[in-house]
């Protein structure tokens, strides 16, 4: 089962929109506890237009004003996405011509000399290339961290130059969750607390934030850490609420930069897993930076920069799977410890 926005399913298709509002209406019609926020309704209906079976909808519920659809894969799917529920060519980020130049005074840093690519919804893609050959620019820029010098990066179709501060900061929230190599948690802080903090700007309620918050660290695994700080938590476990917190706003992408650098190869696993596991039940973009070989190997595809430039771009044959390294990394360690 998979969970998209309405919107990103089925392409802004007013239609069914409506049609998924009338049977949710129609649910609580029947008498469900509607006080209870999320979740409150778990249907199986199906959702048929022009008289052919789309979807079998298997949970509904409303989230920050938008519906939330439960879906079940094994329906007609195939016939609109071919390729194991993927979306197929729709464009969510496209950079045309980047470059950057640091103005230092007397020199100028070239960390981008005009990089082209095109990342669409659905991909796990990974960034490759040495250090200094301009990653960390690229994914801040991405992530409306920084801008570019000259050339365009179109965010869904959205011209990012063409944001005030106050429109870039809303789709930075809205689309992206970023996450970085150093964590960058609130050390004084629970994890709860911390994952909630991009909710804030959202107007919900206390409670409202705490459930999401509390979701988005059960979907890392961490259900029953929720109270720790991150100075009670392992290195993984930490990179992991750094994760819930880039989901709990449930964006279209997650950008991060070398979220395996600072772990052991087997933390680094447990975060692929998650990225893979999430790219797969939920459909979210993944783009992260890794120096590791191994590590990208789990991704479907790998852009390799060198000197500010996008040197190779090439799909992974038969990407690994992360659970199966994991499962290998833990058999490894039993048989030193006999
Ligand atoms: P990577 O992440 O691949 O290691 P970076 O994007 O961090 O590469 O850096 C690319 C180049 O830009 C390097 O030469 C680096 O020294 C330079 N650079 C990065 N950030 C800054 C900055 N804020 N000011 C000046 N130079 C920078
Ligand atoms: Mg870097």
């Amino acid at each position: 089962m998979s969970n998209r926005t309405l919107t990103q399913a089925f392409g802004g298709a007013a239609q069914l929109e409506d049609e998924i509002v009338r049977q949710e209406d129609r649910e609580e019609n029947v008498g469900s506890t509607s006080k209870s926020p999320a979740c409150t309704r778990s249907p199986t209906f199906t959702l048929a237009q022009n008289g052919s079976q789309l979807y079998n909808i298997t949970r509904v519920w409303k989230t920050h004003g938008e519906l939330i659809v439960g879906y079940d894969f094994s329906s007609a799917i195939a016939r609109f996405w071919p390729g194991e529920g993927a979306m197929s060519d729709k464009s969510l980020i496209e950079v045309r011509d980047i470059t950057k130049v640091y103005d230092m005074g007397d020199v100028q840093v070239h960390a981008l000399r005009g990089v082209s690519a095109q990342v669409d919804e659905g991909e796990l893609l990974s960034i490759m290339g040495p250090s200094g050959s301009g990653k960390s620019t690229m994914m801040n820029i991405l992530g409306c961290l920084d801008q570019p010098t000259s050339g365009e990066y179109y965010l869904a179709g959205v011209d990012v130059k063409k944001l005030n501060d106050n429109a870039l900061a809303e789709i930075r929230n809205r689309k992206i969750g970023f996450v970085f190599q150093t964590f960058n948690l609130l050390p004084r802080t629970a994890a709860l607390q911390n994952v909630e903090l991009p909710l804030i700007y959202r107007g919900l309620s206390g409670r409202e934030r705490q459930r999401q918050a509390t979701e988005a660290l059960e979907m890392v695994g961490l259900g029953d850490r929720i109270h720790h700080r991150p100075n009670e938590l392992s290195g993984g476990e930490q990179q992991r609420v750094a994760i819930a917190r880039a989901l709990a706003t449930q964006p279209e992408v997650i950008l991060a930069d070398e979220p395996t650098g600072n772990l052991d190869s087997r933390s680094g696993a447990e975060i692929v897993a998650i990225f893979q596991r999430l790219n797969r039940e939920t459909g979210i973009t993944v783009v992260f930076v890794t120096h590791d070989p191994d590590i990208a190997a789990h991704t479907r595809r790998i852009v390799r920069l060198l000197d500010g430039r996008v040197v190779a771009d090439e799909p992974v044959e038969n990407p690994q799977d992360a659970e199966a390294t994991l499962a290998a990394i833990l058999a490894e360690g039993e048989e030193e410890e006999e």
